[in-house]
């Protein structure tokens, strides 16, 4: 038994790759996007570390060529649904048990493997399945999974070495145990770096899990399963479960060992998850632990002491990068007056050397939206735009989803600040944009705080520190991850720990130890070192 106390240090940020032309990387990862393009693999569902075929399949496709099928997936039903959550019960007691060095070392070694063996794999599944370019499936596949792994092993040293005061005669202690039942980790297809999270942060606390992946973002959900495996981690700690989520969740939810969801994905979903677990309530041994990250109206509030040519590069990269389809995507911009011609300007010069297309072809800086679903609801939201008096599109506006999901980035400029692209998430590469008189920039405070029922990411621009200042104080609850001078994306584990509250989600902050903190039922034992033998008190004591 090894009884050393260990501390993991703050570890470095994983470098980013450039894939410029010339470099290593860039032929590894053009060879593996060959590879796997030119393969159609099964996947099956992983329960207790068995593959289990169920047969009821559908079909993994590229979002940027959607005849091209990449990979054929098995559908959970309702016995293996109850498999995995049996599965996910009979590993909890060893894995609790387990020290937690060892649980550390698999996913040092999960990070191991995706910083070389790896990491062209989990890029070119990402960027195939999920259509991003290869800049966003680096920072996302490869740094941000990669990053997440090992900032845990430091937040948990930092957590499990608290213990609480003892005065003499007494021993205190806080024993960090697992929650008791399992957790239901259920992600979302925008990150394959969540995808990891949602499952590892309970686990690496000593949680088991059942994990129902997003059916569009199935290819590299799969490696990084196959990848938790190859690390070491063992049989049912994670069940891979992928099928329809409305029969998955409502098996999972009704199960009475339910004891926390980990969630990242849309508000619906959410509030569907957390009413079930309302409803469930009674039977559950213990109170599950919700934890959720949800929606996102992500704003850009420029004052006129801003530069030009930052806010207008930040409108870009924040607006269109992986199409518009991060949670902290800029999709509602705050202009003065006096600076929007030449942000205009320069904004549309920019825009207008953005060509979208397919993730092999590395000039485009754009790709498809995810699905066909997603492609019909951006262009609805833009189709109103275009017959809206309110409205109108300064760039790009159409769609072609003949053989991908394909849709220009597109600006609109709304003459009504409460007009429908302003309020709701659109999730796509939409950026609506209203212009204030330069006198009304706290009339316009009040109206980025009101506007939308989010909290999650906004951006000030503005030079003048006092305004800064006081744009920070009336916007301290309209985002979670808040930016001066800089886009709203772009999140780093570690540095600016993410989340946000209002309808954006519980605000447990991914990538730090406060989430890490949701993960554990403390235990507190007290020993009295020589007890007492008689009842009474001093007080009692005659004078
Ligand atoms: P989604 O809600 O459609 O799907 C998320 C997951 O829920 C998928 O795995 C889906 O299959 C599953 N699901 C759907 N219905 C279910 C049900 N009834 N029971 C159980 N599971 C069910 O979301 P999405 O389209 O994958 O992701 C986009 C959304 O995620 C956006 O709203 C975005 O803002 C949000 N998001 C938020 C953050 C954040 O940190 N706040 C990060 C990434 C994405």
């Amino acid at each position: 038994m090894n009884n050393a106390i260990f501390h993991f240090d703050n570890p470095a940020n994983e470098p980013v790759k450039s894939y410029a032309p010339g470099t290593p990387e860039r032929k590894t990862i053009l060879d593996e996007l060959d590879r796997i393009s030119s393969e159609v693999i099964d996947i099956p569902l992983i329960i207790g570390g068995k593959e289990i075929r169920t047969g009821d399949t559908g079909n993994v496709v590229m979002p940027h060529n959607h005849q091209h099928k990449l990979a054929v997936y098995h559908k959970a039903g309702e016995k293996e649904i109850k498999m995995a959550v049996e599965a996910a019960l009979k590993a909890h007691k060893a894995w609790a048990e387990i020290s937690w060095i060892e649980r550390i070392s698999i996913t040092l070694k999960v990070a191991e493997l995706l910083r070389n063996k790896y990491r062209a794999l989990i890029n070119a599944a990402s960027m195939l399945g999920q259509s991003k370019n290869v800049m966003q499936a680096e920072i996302d596949a490869a740094c941000e999974t990669i990053d997440f792994l090992n900032f845990n092993a430091h937040y948990i040293s930092r957590i499990y070495e608290n213990q609480p005061h003892s005065e003499p005669g007494i021993l205190n202690r806080i024993e960090y145990r697992p929650i008791e039942g399992f957790i239901f980790a259920v992600s979302p297809f925008n990150f394959t770096s969540i995808a990891s999270n949602l499952n590892m942060s309970p686990a690496v606390m000593g949680n088991t899990l059942v994990w129902k992946p997003a059916t569009t973002a199935i290819l590299s959900n799969y490696y990084l399963m196959k990848i938790f495996m190859e690390a070491g981690l063992p049989d049912g700690v994670i069940n891979f479960i992928p099928g329809q989520g409305s029969l998955i969740g409502n098996i999972v939810m009704s199960d009475p060992d339910f004891a926390g969801l980990h969630f990242t994905g849309s508000n619906r979903t959410f509030n569907q998850l957390w009413q079930a677990s309302s409803a469930n309530l009674p039977k559950y041994r213990t109170y599950p632990k919700i934890v959720g990250e949800t929606g996102g109206k992500d704003f850009v509030l420029v004052h006129n002491s801003a530069g030009v040519d930052e806010v207008a590069t930040a409108l870009v990269r924040g607006s269109f990068e992986f199409q518009g389809q991060k949670c902290s995507a800029a999709s509602r911009a705050y202009i003065p007056e006096s600076l929007w011609p030449a942000i205009k300007e320069r904004m549309l010069e920019k825009l207008s050397h953005i060509t979208v297309g397919d993730v092999k072809q590395f000039s485009n800086f754009m790709n498809a939206v995810i699905d066909e679903n997603a492609f019909n609801n951006i262009m609805g939201y833009i189709n109103k735009a275009k017959t809206s008096t309110d409205a109108k599109i300064l760039h790009g506006g159409n769609g072609d989803k003949s053989v991908g999901y394909f849709i220009e980035p597109t600006v609109i400029q709304v003459t009504d600040p409460h007009f429908v692209t302003m309020e709701e998430e659109i999730f796509g590469p939409v950026l609506s944009v209203f212009v204030y008189k330069d006198k009304d920039f706290d009339k316009t405070l009040e109206l980025v705080d009101n506007t939308s029922p989010y909290g999650l990411t906004g951006s000030i621009f503005a030079q003048d520190r006092n305004e800064l200042v006081k744009a920070c104080r009336a916007l301290r609850y309209s985002a979670g991850n808040l930016y001066y001078n800089d886009k709203p994306t772009g999140a780093v584990v570690g540095q600016q720990p993410f989340g946000g509250a209002r309808q954006s989600g519980t605000n447990d902050k991914a990538g730090s130890y406060l989430n890490l903190l949701r993960w554990i039922s403390p235990r507190t034992i007290k020993e009295t070192l020589i007890p007492p033998t008689d009842f009474r008190y001093p007080f009692m004591q005659e004078e």
